[in-house]
């Protein structure tokens, strides 16, 4: 049999919207792997193989539908500049003159955005606009990220910080609520602003790290000081924001401590700036392992081939990753839109961690859902799919009293120390 000696055709990635935009038929990755292993010794394989894993972490392979967008709003720039993180933060969306170019605005959601009315500011980058683009207001995506005047509307139960984040601040921007962690905020600054953000307080463009500095001194001065902190969860604002070399000198000090033993990482930054994801960062951060990464997803449309590609590209970088979500009613409010979600999530090797009950920040009532619906919710969840798909469902109790995590009701009865129990479909069963 003869030996074929070439597996793959270069193919570089586009380097213009234009190149790209007449690639945009290429097979998609499961098929050209495929193709490309129809290889017949082991170098040959090997050579494909790591051809491929070098392509699944670049961004060069834009879908087409990605491809006409970039074309149509931003027809002057390369595909390189699309996929520079730094140029998606600078070119984000931020008035209601922009936003109107890519979603449906009826005449009063133009003028309360154009207002600007809100406690929170508006941020999409380009990509996630890329997401929206076309749909209005009802879409769950724009919902979640686009400002509307139900946000006016405050209930009596709702506070600026209601997790009293603040009174268990010791210093300013570290809160210590548990005995052995705390969650040291070290940036106010998101690529994209959520509605229903819990530390709308504190995020946004006018954010509380101006004196980052001398803020982040004090943190780190109450970390070294207690002995009993080994688990340090670097959030914001979000951090993956902060340009490398800014977060490894964070990182750096806080891996100093000897009795830290755990950094994790909350960001949003895979769902709305996958660019970010760079080789450069994936390197610093693996300097300082054991970093646990808990990312924020709120939707399956948020899991694309960007996203997919920057969470792979994290775990194998050795970083184990975990999902935390916000209820949210109108948009992900449903058994089936969660379990598309946490099963999407499991395939781009990222395990869900936590449903969030949404806390009681300022003018977010639409987006509560009842605590019944959220129990309802886990009980379609628990049993019909994997249980590694299944988060913990937890309430973060009001005034800093902590997170529960809440099961729907499996217990029966009891009797001399029989219980009975009923499954998930309902049936029952005695232990
Ligand atoms: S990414 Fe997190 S911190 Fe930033 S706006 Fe969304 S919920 Fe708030």
């Amino acid at each position: 049999m003869e030996k074929k000696t070439e597996v793959i055709e270069e193919t570089e990635p586009p380097s213009s919207t234009e190149d790209a935009v007449k690639n945009e038929d290429s097979e998609p990755p499961s098929q050209s792997l495929k193709e490309e292993c129809a290889f017949y010794d082991i170098d040959d394989y090997l050579t494909a193989l790591a051809k491929y894993s070098k392509r699944e972490h670049g961004y060069g392979r834009l879908s087409s539908k990605r491809l006409k967008f970039i074309k149509k709003y931003y027809p002057e720039i390369s595909i390189s500049e699309w996929n520079d993180w730094k140029w998606q933060v600078k070119n984000s969306v931020k008035s209601a003159e922009e936003l109107v170019k890519f979603v449906n605005l009826t005449e009063d959601e133009y003028a309360f955005i154009k207002e600007n009315q809100s406690i929170l500011p508006l941020r999409i980058t380009p990509y996630y606009a890329s997401i929206l683009n076309g749909k209005d207001i009802s879409y769950p995506l724009t919902r979640s990220v686009v400002p509307s005047s139900a946000e006016s509307l405050i209930s009596p139960d709702e506070q600026k910080d209601p997790l009293s984040e603040e009174l268990q601040s010791p210093v300013e921007n570290l809160v210590h609520r548990y005995p052995d962690r705390v969650l040291f905020l070290v940036t106010g600054f998101c690529s994209t602003y959520c509605r229903y953000c819990t530390r709308s307080r504190f995020v946004g463009e006018n954010h509380k790290c101006d004196n980052r500095n001398q803020v982040f001194e004090e943190g780190i001065e109450y970390i070294k000081n207690h002995n009993e902190i080994r688990d340090v969860i670097i959030s914001g604002g979000d951090p993956l924001t902060l340009p490398d070399e800014t977060l490894e000198k964070v990182i750096l000090r806080i891996r100093a401590i000897s009795h830290v033993e755990i950094i994790r990482i909350g960001t949003k930054v895979p769902a709305v700036l996958p660019q970010r994801i760079t080789s450069g960062l994936v390197k610093m951060l693996k300097k300082y392992n054991p970093l646990y990464i808990n990312i924020h997803f709120t939707h399956p449309d948020e899991i694309t081939d960007e996203t997919s590609a920057a969470c792979r590209h994290l775990a194998d970088g050795g970083f184990p990753l975990s999902s935390q979500t916000v209820l949210l009613k109108g948009i992900n409010d449903s058994p089936i839109t969660l379990k598309s979600l946490f099963q999407k999530l499991l395939s781009v090797r990222v395990r869900p961690y936590y449903l969030y009950q949404c806390d009681k920040v300022l003018g977010t009532s639409h987006f509560r859902t009842k605590i019944q619906e959220g129990l309802e919710i886990m009980k379609n969840l628990r049993g019909f799919t994997s249980g590694l798909a299944v988060p913990n469902y937890i309430v973060d109790l009001p005034k800093g009293g902590g997170k529960i995590a809440l099961l729907p009701d499996y217990i029966g009865t009891e009797e001399n120390g029989e219980f009975t129990f009923l499954n998930f479909m309902g049936k029952t069963y005695k232990y």
